[in-house]
């Protein structure tokens, strides 16, 4: 890690801009429902049979309860599996940022940010000096 303090800042305010460029964005997984219904007597039943579907659904934990929603076409789909992309990528962009974040705090010096009044101050009050 041979990372400096300006090379770090432009990495973050990169990161920055990618976030900012990010579209519509939710939370949820898109899986694909089985192709088999599993009744015996259905069509897909049969070996060669392509069975149903492919139909997909969206799945997400909300207060410790599953919601699933389904896909009224495959236009609606399609945003939707835009949309938890987009959400992924907000995350790992999210990740990167905080530890780029975390390494300039590291890196960055302390600064004499005091004022002469807060330097002064523990020595103009003899009495209050210990009590912080
Ligand atoms: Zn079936």
């Amino acid at each position: 890690m041979t990372d400096s303090l300006p090379q770090l800042e432009a990495q973050r305010s990169d990161l920055f801009h990618q976030i900012v460029s990010i579209g519509d964005f939710r939370r949820g997984s898109i899986t694909p429902t089985s192709g088999k219904c599993g009744k015996t007597n259905c069509h897909c039943a049969k070996r060669d049979d392509a069975g149903h579907g492919p139909n997909f659904r969206l799945t997400r934990r909300v207060k410790g309860k599953t919601r699933t929603e389904t896909f009224p076409s495959p236009a609606a789909l399609r945003k939707a599996q835009q949309e938890v992309t987009e959400f992924h990528r907000f995350q790992r962009l999210c990740g990167e940022l905080v530890e780029v974040s975390e390494k300039i705090c590291a890196l960055r010096p302390v600064q004499d940010t005091l004022t002469p009044e807060e330097k002064k101050r523990p020595k103009s009050s003899t009495k209050r000096s210990r009590a912080k």
